[in-house]
């Protein structure tokens, strides 16, 4: 079982005024090739779950499983490999720059893996290359001359150098121009589709979420609402609406022409699939279209 998380439930400050239990029983599989997305409105606990990932933070009851290892239980070398097969870019990631250049910043993780100079280099070359960051130009430049849409690249790219088996992504789109948020998006779905790397990632945005991912995770207050295909979940727009969400928009469009009078299927996960729905409804209705 690649991912398994068993019923986990984190507190906050236990046993202080300020006690705040920010994940409630959560069960949770992700299997290899995944792309998950975990959704829900903010405090309902997703970057906290993420934080379980990699041992970050450990949870009060219940076990996180990386490819059958239990991360939490010991200190050894299995579970060191275990934690560091999950790559996990935080929100805002740039804020975590720190060393003088680029290069210095993003072979930071290979060469504490006990990579050779080459392969480290190597791996930065790679890694820039991921995030459309020209070596030779950059390499030596320091993260901190760059725009904030150029440090969110080179932090990423401190992630993708580490090569991870499961990558996790806590809304990495926030607070980027629109042209610089597909870029970001098309090159995660590159990484999964052709690298084949597990992704995980946080985001609100459910037009994002039904172009991309296979599996939904809806939080609500520290607990698991619904886990299933993106089509499946959004067929219940109760648990969408309790947990602060809203449709696709190509979904919202379709409901509101139903609204109008033509019998349409309202679920659809892109444009495409939105215009069959309207097409078909059309034709029902003997327009030849
Ligand atoms: P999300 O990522 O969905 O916005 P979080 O996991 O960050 O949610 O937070 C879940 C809940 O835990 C929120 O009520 C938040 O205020 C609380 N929380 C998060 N981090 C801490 C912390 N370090 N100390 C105390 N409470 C926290």
């Amino acid at each position: 079982m690649p991912i398994e998380i068993k019923d986990i439930s984190h507190i906050y400050m236990e046993k202080t005024p300020y006690e705040k239990k920010a994940l409630n029983n959560v069960s949770l599989i992700i299997n290899d090739g995944d792309f998950v997305a975990i959704a829900g409105h903010t405090g309902s606990g997703k970057s906290t779950l993420m934080q379980h990932l990699n041992g970050l933070l450990n949870p009060n009851k219940g076990k996180v499983f990386i490819d059958g290892i239990d991360i939490n239980k010991k200190k050894d070398k299995q579970t060191l490999n275990a934690r560091r097969s999950v790559g996990v870019v935080f929100q805002y990631p740039e804020q975590q720059l720190f060393e003088e250049s680029i290069f210095a910043d993003i072979a930071f993780g290979p060469r504490n893996f006990g990579l050779s100079e080459s392969e480290v280099e190597q791996r930065v070359k790679e890694a820039m290359d991921f995030v459309e960051l020209d070596y030779e130009e950059y390499k030596d430049k320091s993260p901190f001359l760059l725009s904030g849409g150029q440090m969110r690249r080179v932090a990423i790219a401190g992630i993708i150098a580490l090569k991870p088996k499961y990558l996790v992504l806590d809304e990495p789109t926030a607070g980027l121009d629109p042209r610089l948020k597909q870029n970001l998006l098309q090159k995660v779905k590159k990484l999964h589709q052709k690298e084949h790397v597990t992704i995980i990632m946080v985001s609100h945005n459910m037009d994002d979420i039904a172009l991309l991912a296979n599996k939904v995770a809806v939080m609500n207050q520290g607990k698991l609402m619904i886990y299933d295909e993106p089509r499946k979940v959004f067929a219940h727009r109760d648990i969408i609406e309790q947990a602060g969400l809203l449709e696709p928009e190509v979904m919202q469009l379709l409901r509101k022409i139903k609204e109008y009078g033509l019998d349409v299927e309202v679920s659809a996960l892109n444009k495409q699939e939105a215009l069959n729905n309207i097409l078909v409804a059309l034709r029902k209705r003997g327009i030849k279209c």
